[in-house]
């Protein structure tokens, strides 16, 4: 079986961890685990101080890999952050980014590789080899895109990145729109497209809808591809607030309410043909889409392992009647 998950860092990571532990007791008969490829967004990706940084990936390659900071959802375990002091002391700006050691290696290993020429995609393979995450992970595109959003302030109308709109912003300053600029000319990266052509189902975990999962999405023949898949989707809004984390800030700036049915209908019954919402949410209807209702809160690694096995055994399912 093949699974093909489009996804951002944190909520993505943690949902592919659950995913994972379900597979490990779905091996065939010979032994052969399914299959999972991610593909990971790069809208989120900013380079600093010269290195090129990758949060959503890195994210998914840490958490999966076992180098995760745990408590924080984000960065290494261990970490310190030498660097970023001392950088502070020679006045260099940014300030607002948490750059550790540890992780400033991996912003190394890939810049060098990328000025040697080598595509995103062959340099996350390469850092992967490190962390055996279990999946495949592939970025989105190899082109470079960027989120960017649109905000208004007592110094006027503006277009920054999202990274400073999210970290040092807080995504408190007020968003009229978000863009990712350069995805009218990104193509899917390698493997992407043939990935999506050949899952048996496709999984979209709790992420961000808009600037995640919403990033992949735009990248120009992805969306497309996946709606002649059986996708089925884990709603990140439960009991109309964005559990954890500032979604709800994003779907304000494109206009869709912070409730289940409003980011299924989004999403749109021509993406998912599954939804899943929390039990605060059961009497969500969507019309085109089959909606489930279970506890949806990734607690603890059990609770998060059965969401994924409720996905994962919606789209069976539904995959089964269509074909
Ligand atoms: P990313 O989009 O994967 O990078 O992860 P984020 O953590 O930035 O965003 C994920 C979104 O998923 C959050 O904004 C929440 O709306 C949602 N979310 C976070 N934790 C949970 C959870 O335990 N269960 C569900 N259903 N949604 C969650
Ligand atoms: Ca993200």
């Amino acid at each position: 079986m093949r699974i093909v998950v489009p996804a951002g860092g944190i909520g993505g990571a943690r949902f592919l961890r659950g995913l994972r532990a379900v597979l490990a007791d779905r091996a065939d008969s010979h032994g052969n685990e399914p299959s999972i490829t991610v593909i990971g967004n790069t809208g989120d990706d900013i380079t600093l101080f010269g290195l090129r940084i990758c949060p959503d990936l890195d994210t998914v390659m840490y958490t999966l890999g076992g180098g995760i900071n745990e408590s924080q959802g984000w960065g290494r375990a261990d970490e310190t952050f030498v660097v970023k002091e001392e950088l502070l002391s020679y006045g260099m700006q940014p300030t607002w980014f948490g750059l550790g050691d540890r992780d400033v290696a991996t912003h190394i290993v890939r810049s060098q590789m990328m000025a040697a020429g080598y595509s995103l995609s062959a340099v996350t393979e390469a850092l992967c080899d490190r962390w055996r995450p279990g999946v495949r992970l592939l970025p989105m595109t190899d082109d470079r895109v960027e989120t960017h959003v649109l905000v208004e302030d007592g110094e006027g109308r503006r277009a920054i990145h999202f990274q400073e709109w999210w970290i040092r912003h807080r995504a408190t300053l007020s968003a009229s729109e978000i863009v990712l600029v350069g995805a009218e000319d990104a193509e899917p990266a390698p493997g992407v497209l043939e990935e999506i052509a050949e899952a048996d189902v496709v999984l979209l975990p709790p992420s961000n809808p808009v600037v995640s999962i919403g990033s992949v999405l735009n990248v120009p023949g992805i969306r497309q591809a996946l709606q002649d898949a059986t996708v089925v989707g884990v709603s990140p809004i439960i009991g109309g607030t964005a559990v954890r984390g500032m979604a709800d800030a994003c779907l304000a700036a494109i206009n869709v309410e912070s409730t289940a049915r409003a980011v299924a209908e989004h999403y749109g019954p021509d993406l998912l043909d599954g939804w899943l919402v929390d039990e605060a949410d059961a009497d969500t209807q969507v019309k085109g889409i089959d909606v489930r209702s279970r506890p949806l809160y990734m607690s603890d690694a059990d609770s998060t392992a059965a969401i994924a096995r409720a996905a994962l055994d919606l789209a069976l399912e539904l995959k089964g009647r269509q074909s």
